[in-house]
């Protein structure tokens, strides 16, 4: 198999995410085939990315692909596979740990404005499906998840909502609630002790 040279060391530093001066010294020790013509070097696309898939731990991965390398995203939701608290997935980046759908959100849709919430349209704290998410205030995100209950309760030909049901529904929410302030708690906390 011969190799296209396809890339400029520019082009082939910013794939894997190191300086120009950096892909050329690896063009040096040969851990990539690089022709060279007169100053310009030129690297191979495929041989970059083989390089890459080489290379087991994760200093080639942007924010983003270390993120998305933690979600099974094989079902109908995207369900976030690391670590969780309080029900909801977290991700750890350079500004701290922070929700993973929020930070799936974040992706899509830029900052988050403040004092809101992100919520699931799936009901689904692990999913971080971008099109499962929405932003809202907590009342919209207790008012929603009781609807969305109550869709449910209906879809299973149930005509409206027993009193018991109800009140299981705000349990739930409740919970869900409590878990929430447990993380703001917990990551206050976290930012004091630093
Ligand atoms: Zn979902």
């Amino acid at each position: 198999m011969t190799d296209v040279f396809d890339l400029s060391s520019v082009q082939a530093a910013k794939l894997l995410h190191v300086s120009v001066r950096h892909v050329r010294k690896l063009g040096e020790l040969k851990k990539l085939p690089t022709k060279r013509s007169g100053r310009f070097w030129y690297f191979s696309r495929q041989a970059i990315l083989a390089y890459r898939n080489s290379v087991s731990d994760n200093r080639w991965m942007t924010r983003e692909e270390r993120f998305w390398a933690k979600v099974d995203r094989t079902g109908d939701c995207w369900i976030w596979t690391a670590a969780s608290l309080g029900g909801y997935g977290q991700f750890g980046t350079e500004q701290g740990i922070q929700g993973a759908h929020r930070f799936s959100y974040e992706i899509v849709n830029g900052p988050i404005p403040s004092g809101l919430n992100v919520c699931h349209t799936c009901d689904t704290p692990l999913c971080v499906k971008p099109n499962h998410l929405f932003v809202g205030t907590q009342q919209e995100n207790v008012v929603d998840s009781y609807d969305k209950g109550r869709h449910k309760m209906s879809q299973k030909g149930k005509e409206g909502v027993s009193t018991a049901n109800k009140r299981r529904w705000a349990d739930t929410v409740a919970r869900q609630r409590m878990s929430a302030i447990m993380i703001d708690i917990w990551k206050v906390r976290k930012d004091i002790s630093k």
